[in-house]
């Protein structure tokens, strides 16, 4: 991972890794509304999806749909949110959002303003949650993508 000063996804993980390689990591967010909420973080200072070639692309793509499917297996949202922002950092990362019917925003973005609603807990502890999405993204994702990306041509 390429430490750029002040850049915070540099320095930190951004929550409990999950799976990483050295192209990408997934980790759940410390967020009190949202204990499921996951991201997917290109390790790299990447701006735009567009970006990156089609192979590295394909595999953040990978990884952000192992994670909805992680999500959807382990907690049965109504809904699992899908957001690239990245408006703050240089760094891709998609948010993978369990949401469910009358969550503290549903069924506005998490970032709106709160519709009152009330927290919907994980259906386990929180650690056996983190163990169940690596278990799952282990399962599902190559040990590293980059065992896909062709060598560069000589
Ligand atoms: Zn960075």
């Amino acid at each position: 991972m390429s430490d750029v000063d002040g850049c915070e996804l540099c320095s930190n993980p951004g929550g409990d890794v999950l799976w990483s390689d050295r192209r990408l990591r997934v980790v759940r967010v410390d967020d009190p509304d949202y204990p499921g909420f996951l991201r997917v973080i290109w390790q790299g200072h990447v701006r735009e999806m567009g970006d990156l070639d089609r192979v590295h692309r394909s595999c953040l793509m990978d990884a952000v749909f192992a994670a909805e499917r992680a999500v959807v297996e382990l907690l049965r949202p109504d809904k699992v949110n899908l957001a690239s922002l990245g408006n703050m950092t240089p760094h891709l990362h998609w948010h993978v959002i369990p949401r469910f019917r009358g969550d503290p925003h549903f069924p506005d973005p998490v970032w709106a303003a709160r519709r009152g609603g009330r927290l919907v807990p994980l259906p386990m502890p929180v650690a056996a949650y983190g163990r169940e999405v690596a278990a799952s993204l282990a399962a599902s994702l190559p040990a590293s993508i980059d065992v896909r990306v062709p060598p560069a041509a000589a």
